[in-house]
């Protein structure tokens, strides 16, 4: 273990130890939990916001220490940082830890770097990266509530009105064709994993609406492909859209099945 190495546990260490902002703000503008199935992390960021900056942030970690570590860095990172810059910093550093290359931090974020030894472990990066998606999300969530009402609402996805079908098939055999799509990481059917949100049958079109365990899931692009590969190949489908939805967020702990449930440990 080179020097770099040993400062950089003792960083994660200190954060894990010792949780800054620590705590739940209540009331909050934004209160946002993100999870990670694969070690059981588990984070609630409550925040205020004031003039589009975000003035207090507080963050009850639960899991493992790169987890923790990682939360408590972010609460330092973006507490009096306007939302925008707040976004900006959890998306770099999102990129840092997915896509590689080095980031340059100022000099108040220093510590982040001490993650990036992560990147080694591939399995870790989601610990490293939950708090961040969920302050992602958390900020998405709040600027769509403060956005002027009678303004543009968020497009709904646009539903397929279900016309008959002149194909004969049905849901059933779509969601039997996409229990053959598994998640690549967690290896399981996304079926199973109640990944599916929704299938719309109008004519030779099928709409799948499908959401990702994160928004930071490398795999997505795969996925999608894999997914409408699957569907295309049903009998008189002619075309297969695949809408990528984010709400309600995917929960396994309320829309997987109990299989998946019981192997991540959640049951
Ligand atoms: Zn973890």
């Amino acid at each position: 273990m080179s020097l770099t190495d040993d400062l950089y546990r003792d960083i994660i260490l200190e954060h894990f130890k010792s949780p800054h902002h620590h705590g739940k703000l209540e009331p909050a503008d934004i209160t946002v939990e993100g999870v990670n199935p694969f070690c059981g992390d588990e984070v609630t960021l409550t925040a205020r916001v004031s003039n589009g900056i975000m003035t207090e942030i507080q963050a009850l970690a639960k899991g493992c220490s790169i987890s923790q570590a990682s939360t408590s860095m972010l609460t330092d990172a973006v507490q009096g940082q306007t939302l925008a810059d707040a976004q900006r910093l959890a998306a770099q550093f999102k990129q840092v830890m997915l896509e590689g290359g080095p980031a340059a931090w100022p000099e108040a974020l220093e510590d982040l770097e001490a993650l990036e030894g992560v990147k080694k472990y591939p399995v870790r990066i989601k610990c490293a990266i939950m708090a961040w998606n969920a302050l992602l999300e958390g900020i998405q969530d709040y600027t769509k509530e403060t956005a002027v009402t009678g303004g543009a609402k968020p497009s709904a996805i646009s539903h397929q009105p279900s016309a008959s079908a002149s194909t004969g098939l049905t849901e059933t055999q779509v969601r039997e064709a996409l229990q053959a799509v598994e998640d690549p990481e967690l290896h399981w059917s996304i079926i199973e994993l109640g990944l599916v949100y929704g299938v719309q049958i109008g004519g030779g079109l099928v709409t799948v609406d499908v959401t990702l365990t994160s928004p930071g899931c490398p795999y997505g692009p795969m996925l999608l492909a894999q997914i409408h590969h699957a569907v295309k190949e049903l009998p008189g489908v002619q075309q297969v859209k695949v809408n990528v939805v984010w709400t309600p967020p995917w929960d396994p702990r309320t829309m997987a099945t109990d299989d998946v449930k019981m192997e991540l440990g959640i049951g």
